[in-house]
C-alpha cells in the first residue's frame, strides 16, 4: 500500500519512519530537490500546481495526505477526485487562513482572543479602537513561526504600520502570496496581545470510523516565534484545561469530518484557554510522542488515515523536546545524557531552520529537570529559556 504526501521536511520524514514497520510505502511530491524524504522515500520534484505531476504523483496512491500546510487547498481538491486526500481539503481551507481559522473556533464555541479584519489602512484604527492596545497585527495567510507579525502597543507603533497598509483593499485580496507588510493586497487580523500564563497546544487523532485519542496537553515555549522547547505532559496540568482542550479538537473534528492528527494551539490565560491556530497534519509540539507517548503521533496519524485501529496515546513518564536551530550540537554529548533521544533531519544547516530535535525522557518532573541541567552547553544558551525553566518551580514540584 503507497501513501501519497504533499511536502517532504522533517514531518513526512518521521511519517515515513512511523510508517515502514507498518508495511506501508511512501511517495513524496516536493517542489524542493533538497527534500530530505528523498533519502529514504520516492520523491517527485514538482510544483504543487503542476497538474501532470499531481496525476503522476496521484497514479496507483492507496490515499494521499499532507505534511505542510500550505499547499494550495486546489492542489488537494484537484487529487481528491482522483484519491481520497487525508485531512479533507476542507481543513487545510480553515488552517491556511487565521481569519477562516478565528471564525470556525468562534463558531464552534471555541474561545479566542478578540480579533478584528484589517483590509486597509482605514480598518486598522476602526480595529484598534474595537480590540483596544496592546495587540498583534498578523498577516491572515502564509505566517508562521512568528513571521509575517507586528506588536502594536502604542499610537505611533499604529500610525507606523498605518502608513505602511494599503489605502485600499486591492482586488484578490486573500488570495496573494505574501509575508510582506508592505505588499499591498494581503489582508490583515488584528488580535488583542494576551498576557498568558503559557502556551499549550493539544494533539488529537480521528480515525475514519470516527474513533478519536488525546494526546496529553504539552506545554511550549517559543523565541523570537520559533519553537524551542515542549513538556510533556505539561506541567500541573488540571484535568479542566485537558477537557476543554480534548472539546475543542472534537468540535473541530466533527465540523470538518476530520480524520488524521490535528494540533491546536492554546494560550492559558486566567485560567481557561484561548485558541490561537491549529495545524491539519502532525505538529513540532508532538515530537516527544516518538519515545514519550505509546503510540507516536506519526504512527496515529497513518493508523487514522489507513483506517486502522487508533494506538494509545497514553505518556510513558515525562518528557522534554528540545529543537535544534541553525545548527547541531555534537551527537556523542548529547547521547551521553541518559534517556536522550537524538534526532536529525539530514537538512544542510541554515539560520533559523529546524535541523533536528532532541526527546529526553524521564519518570518524574524532578529526574526530568536534573536530565534536561546535563544537556550540553548548546542548549544552555538564552534562547531555549532552559535556565528559568529549571528553576520554575512548577516544574520541580511537578
Ligand atoms: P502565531 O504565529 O500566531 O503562533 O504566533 C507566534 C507567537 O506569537 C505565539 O506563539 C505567541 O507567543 C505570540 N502571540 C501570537 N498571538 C498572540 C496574542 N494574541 N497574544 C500574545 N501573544 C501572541
Amino acid at each position: 500500500m503507497t501513501i501519497g504526501i504533499l511536502g517532504g521536511g522533517q514531518l513526512g520524514y518521521m511519517l515515513a519512519l512511523a510508517g515502514y514497520p507498518l508495511g506501508l510505502h511512501f511517495r513524496f511530491l516536493d517542489p524542493s530537490p533538497e527534500a530530505p524524504v528523498g533519502r529514504i522515500a520516492t520523491r517527485i520534484t514538482a510544483q504543487f500546481t503542476d497538474r501532470s505531476a499531481l496525476k503522476k504523483f496521484a497514479a496507483g496512491l492507496e490515499l494521499v495526505t499532507y505534511e505542510f500546510e500550505n499547499v494550495p487547498v486546489e492542489t488537494a481538491r484537484f487529487l481528491a477526485e482522483r484519491v481520497p486526500v487525508l485531512p479533507p481539503p476542507a481543513a487545510l481551507e480553515a488552517a491556511q487562513d487565521r481569519l477562516n481559522e478565528k471564525r470556525l473556533f468562534q463558531r464552534l464555541g471555541i474561545a479566542t482572543t478578540d480579533f478584528a479584519a484589517v483590509t486597509d489602512r482605514h480598518a486598522l484604527e476602526g480595529a484598534v479602537q474595537q480590540i483596544g492596545l496592546p495587540a498583534i497585527l498578523k498577516t491572515c495567510r502564509l505566517g508562521y513561526d512568528g513571521k509575517g507579525q507586528w506588536i502594536l502597543r502604542s499610537a505611533e507603533d499604529v500610525s507606523r504600520a498605518k502608513s505602511e497598509l494599503p489605502a485600499a483593499t486591492a482586488p484578490g485580496a486573500g488570495k496573494r502570496k505574501s509575508t510582506e507588510l508592505s505588499q499591498a493586497s494581503t489582508p490583515f487580523l488584528l488580535e488583542r496581545l494576551v498576557p498568558f500564563a503559557r502556551e499549550l497546544s493539544v494533539l488529537a487523532v480521528r480515525g475514519r470510523t470516527g474513533e478519536t485519542a488525546v494526546y496529553p496537553l504539552v506545554e511550549n515555549h517559543h523565541r523570537k516565534g520559533i519553537l524551542r522547547l515542549s513538556l510533556a505532559p505539561a506541567p500541573q496540568l488540571v484535568p479542566a484545561i485537558q477537557q476543554a482542550a480534548e472539546d475543542a479538537a472534537r468540535r473541530v473534528f466533527d465540523a470538518l469530518q476530520y480524520v488524521g492528527v490535528l494540533a491546536i494551539e492554546f494560550f492559558e490565560h486566567e485560567g481557561r484557554l484561548l485558541a490561537n491556530e491549529m495545524a491539519p497534519r502532525v505538529h513540532n509540539s508532538g515530537h516527544w510522542t516518538i519515545e514519550g507517548a505509546i503510540t507516536s503521533q506519526f504512527e496515529n496519524h497513518l493508523r487514522a488515515v489507513v483506517g486502522l485501529p487508533l494506538g494509545s496515546t497514553h505518556a510513558i513518564g515525562c518528557s522534554a523536546m528540545l529543537n535544534l536551530i541553525g545548527e547541531v550540537p555534537d551527537s556523542a554529548e548529547v547521547l551521553a545524557v541518559r534517556d536522550a533521544h537524538l534526532h536529525l533531519y539530514g537538512k544542510s544547516a541554515r539560520a533559523g531552520r529546524k535541523l533536528g530535535h532532541v526527546t529526553l525522557r524521564a519518570s518524574s518532573p524532578e529526574q526530568l529537570a536534573s536530565r534536561l541541567g546535563e544537556l550540553p552547553s548548546y542548549f544552555h544558551r538564552p534562547e531555549f529559556g532552559l535556565e528559568a525553566i529549571l528553576h520554575h518551580a512548577t516544574l520541580a514540584r511537578g
